[in-house]
């Protein structure tokens, strides 16, 4: 019997690169190793406990079954609180959001709804692992626009004008951006609105790091721009600002319209976000902020730390990211072949994961992405590693 081949969109597809570090780096310590993990977004801090008690208290109160596809009450208010008071939109918590079972998955059921065989998202890149094999699974391919690190990649409405053929969809924006630490500001964001109005296209608006913030940087919700709730799809989630990665659960914010198409996806596929886990995202919510602001001054400390460490290594450069949890530095003045050989040897060597700048896409090439989610003592670590490896 020969059987029959397994789908080709599916055989298509790489693996995650930012998983496979992950498991890298879980595999290489099992075996003994004693490696320092500056690869995934993976914040050390644990969830904070009014958070953990509310999810745990569901759960000891039965609240076990499945819930409305589209999210509990409690928590669609609570979202539709939270854009009120912080970027002034009126949402109707029954119309105008979903609750997913992380962000990614609320990616998913958006690109799936926005995207048509044939269709092309437009992405600014670098740009996180994941939009590109979202895109193929439903059947579109990625136009990226490369934006230029000498400019500190900021983003211009005439790039994204340049890459619009008849088969574009959508423009797909996050801010802030991983891995670059990007934060758009509001003239940069205010021209993908205009570009996206003039064309008619789609605003997908990964807006996941939108707590993560350093110095002066102000985050700006698209959808809150003149002109652009009606074609904005906003996703956020709660795995960065409340270190609840492993509870997977996130939302999408949009149109009636959209959120309405959204809903087939989302029940044909995962039904509903865990019913516990989702009382888990009203505490977060609705609960005491303090917990964010601390880690976030955590991050900054680490994030100075790690950049006053590479600034010391000759052939290293970068900038201080804005926003999210990683510093994307440039690696070309070191003479290795590329960013993944660097990736490697760095691995081999001194046992650091970092990961490669290839891995987001055009414009990665030439640099490497180092997470400062982790611990102080894993980054000053890394640093002493790395400048013995290239005493
Ligand atoms: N968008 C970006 C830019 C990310 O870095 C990640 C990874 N955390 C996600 C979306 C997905 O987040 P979640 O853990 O909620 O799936
Ligand atoms: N978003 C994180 C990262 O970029 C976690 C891994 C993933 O979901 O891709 O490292």
């Amino acid at each position: 019997m020969r059987l029959r081949a397994l789908s080709k969109r599916v055989q298509q597809l790489e693996l995650s690169e930012t998983y496979a570090i992950l498991d890298t780096v879980r595999k290489l310590r099992q075996q003994g190793e004693d490696v320092v993990d500056l690869g995934g977004g993976e914040p050390d801090f644990r969830t904070p406990d009014h958070i953990v008690h509310a999810a745990v208290n569901a759960l000891a109160e039965g609240e076990t079954h499945y819930t409305a596809s589209r999210g509990t009450q409690a928590l669609l208010e609570a979202v539709a609180h939270k854009y009120k008071k912080e970027h002034g939109l009126d949402l109707d918590a029954n119309r105008n959001i979903i609750i997913t079972p992380s962000a990614k998955h609320a990616l998913f059921i958006t690109l799936m709804t926005l995207l048509d065989d044939g269709d092309e998202l437009i992405v600014p890149t670098p740009s996180w692992v994941s939009y590109k094999a979202m895109a193929a699974m439903a059947g579109a391919t990625v136009k990226a626009v490369p934006l230029d690190g000498a400019t500190g990649f900021r983003l211009e409405p005439e790039q994204l004008e340049r890459a619009i053929t008849p088969r574009t969809k959508a423009i797909l924006i996050n801010n802030p951006n991983n891995p670059t630490g990007r934060v758009l500001s509001r003239e940069e964001a205010q021209g993908v609105v205009q570009v996206a109005l003039k064309h008619g296209l789609y605003i997908v608006s990964d807006e996941i790091y939108e707590k993560v913030l350093y110095d002066q940087s102000r985050h700006i919700s698209m959808a809150s721009l003149e002109g652009a709730a009606p074609i904005t799809v906003t996703i956020s989630g709660f795995s960065k600002a409340y270190a609840m990665t492993g509870w997977r659960l996130g939302y999408v914010v949009g149109s009636e319209d959209i959120c309405g198409q959204l809903l087939k996806v989302q029940q044909h596929t995962v039904g509903c976000a865990g019913s516990f886990i989702q009382r888990g995202g009203v505490a977060a919510l609705e609960g005491c902020q303090q917990r964010i602001a601390e880690m976030v001054v955590a991050y900054k400390r680490r994030r100075d730390r790690l950049i006053s460490g590479l600034e010391h290594i000759p052939g290293i450069t970068c900038r201080a990211p804005e926003g999210a949890l990683y510093v994307f530095a440039s690696i070309s003045d070191l003479g290795f072949e590329n960013s993944m050989a660097f990736t490697r040897w760095l691995l081999e060597t001194v046992k650091v994961a970092v990961t490669p700048g290839t891995a987001f896409g055009e414009g990665g090439e030439g640099y490497v992405r180092l997470s400062f989610a982790g611990s102080d003592e894993d980054i000053d670590e890394a640093i002493r590693r790395l400048h013995y490896a290239f005493q």
